[in-house]
């Protein structure tokens, strides 16, 4: 078995984590006292990724949930999934991290961390083979993101083989009025870029666009974004949790998505887009969910991949439909499209089939690629950021805290840099000539050439 030890760190992180174990755990046949009550064999047959086996053929599942305030796991523990987090893996401090990400990575979270790592280790310690660790939380806030980071960095030290995966929500104005987030989000980028191999942006700002503009509510609640993350995340666990699937654990994954160590920050889509009351009054066919699948009004970060180049996608379908019109759909897309995918790296598209749609849909598709676009969403939080550090503004909370106000510099430096090197790789050519000027509007007549893998089938 190759086991994932999941952790989830601060408001953000448990809310969306805890919406996460209601779904894999409905669409795995398991209730919330952890016991099964499925109708499928293929629901247990990789049941071991997430879920330890306890007494009593309880599932449990193998999470740490921690935070610095009681008040997100209080309600977690009062829910209908109370009972199903194993308690001593709950661990939270009472101070709070007040949105500053030193208060999380270097006083406040520095003193609970080493609990949450003696967990980690019992967890890892009882896995057969250890595929690696996912953490889930918002680079916005400052225990998700500060100490989110830092445990991402501890456990790196000592698992420096295993793969460390992340679901970052990235901040939005439109959805949080905390001014310093900018700040929180850059430092966090910096850590991820060095620790992480894979790391999902989930973009707070494409959230609610799609909750406001596609699924019309007026006023999105974080149930409304969040049900989005859960129906993303779900597809793109999918390959790890059912059996016979492209890229079935998470080193396949990067080895299949990453073509450069740093470039490992992933776009996610998913399609159809309902509402939640909808769901279910929509008949779909794949050429309509592959349409929507590369649609940039179906992606979960606000950037349109039409202004760059997919360096690699998977994509993953889910329901009963013919393999052979996938194929042909994908392809068409590619082929349509040629422009958009570099032509150094020959098939760079991966498709995978689960017979198993989720629940209320009959067919859904979930978008993973890495795309050179993603820049404009570093290029956001980047503007933020300087606006404000160039005056100083709020540094005095995180000098306060024993900061240096070198780390900004290095912070701000590491992520232009991340974004220039998406730049230069969405202007290299296969001749790995760079022919356009800076201030040019890259691509266009650069693509579709005799070279393009594509064109040979
Ligand atoms: P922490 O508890 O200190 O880690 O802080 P938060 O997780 O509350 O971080 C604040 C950031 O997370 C802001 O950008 C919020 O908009 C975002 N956020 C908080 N809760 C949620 C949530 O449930 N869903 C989503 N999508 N974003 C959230």
């Amino acid at each position: 078995m190759r086991e994932i030890v999941h952790l989830q760190a601060g408001q953000c992180g448990n809310q969306i984590g805890s919406k996460f174990w209601e779904v894999i755990s409905d669409e795995h046949g398991i209730d919330p006292q952890g016991q099964y009550h499925g109708s499928h064999e293929l629901q247990l047959e990789r049941i071991n990724v997430y879920y330890n086996e306890g007494q009593n053929g309880k599932y449990v599942p193998r999470a740490v949930l921690v935070d610095l305030e009681p008040g997100t796991l209080d309600s977690i523990r009062t829910s209908t999934y109370g009972k199903f987090f194993k308690p001593s893996n709950c661990v939270f401090g009472q101070s709070g991290a007040g949105n500053n990400w030193a208060k999380g990575h270097y006083t406040e979270g520095a003193e609970l961390v080493d609990s949450v790592i003696d967990i980690v280790r019992q967890e890892a310690e009882d896995c057969d083979c250890l595929q690696g660790f996912q953490l889930k939380h918002s680079l916005g806030g400052g225990t998700g993101s500060g100490m989110g980071t830092l445990l991402i960095s501890k456990i790196r030290e000592e698992y420096p083989d295993r793969i460390m995966n992340t679901f970052s929500v990235m901040p939005s104005p439109k959805v949080s009025d905390t001014v310093v987030e900018p700040y929180n989000a850059t430092l966090s980028v910096h850590q991820l870029v060095e620790n992480t191999d894979e790391t999902y942006c989930i973009d707070n700002e494409a959230l609610y666009d799609i909750c406001f503009r596609t699924l019309k509510l007026a006023t999105p609640t974080y149930g409304d974004l969040n049900h989005l993350v859960s129906l993303t995340v779900s597809g793109i666990t999918t390959c790890l949790r059912f059996p016979g699937q492209l890229n079935a654990d998470l080193r396949k994954l990067a080895v299949n998505m990453v073509p450069f160590p740093r470039l490992h920050f992933f776009m996610t889509g998913f399609a159809p887009l309902t509402s939640r009351s909808n769901q279910g009054f929509q008949a779909l066919s794949v050429p309509e969910l592959t349409t929507q699948m590369f649609d940039a009004k179906n992606m979960m970060v606000a950037c349109n991949p039409g202004n760059g180049r997919y360096l690699t996608v998977a994509a993953v379908f889910r329901g009963r439909m013919s393999m052979k019109e996938v194929d042909e759909q994908m392809l068409k897309m590619q082929n349509k499209n040629t422009s958009h995918f570099v032509e150094w790296i020959p098939n760079n598209v991966k498709t995978a089939v689960c017979d198993i749609p989720p629940r209320g849909l009959k067919m859904s598709g979930t978008f993973i690629g890495n795309s050179t676009a993603i820049q404009e969403l570093y290029k956001r939080i980047s503007e933020q950021f300087t606006a404000m550090f160039r005056r100083k503004a709020f540094l005095h909370w995180y000098t306060g805290e024993g900061m240096d106000e070198m780390e900004f510099t290095e912070a701000e430096s590491n992520m232009n840099d991340l974004v220039a090197e998406y730049q230069q790789y969405q202007e290299a050519t296969v001749e790995d000539e760079s022919v356009y000027d800076d201030d040019e509007e890259p691509l266009e007549d650069s693509q579709g050439s005799a070279d393009y893998p594509y064109d040979e089938y």
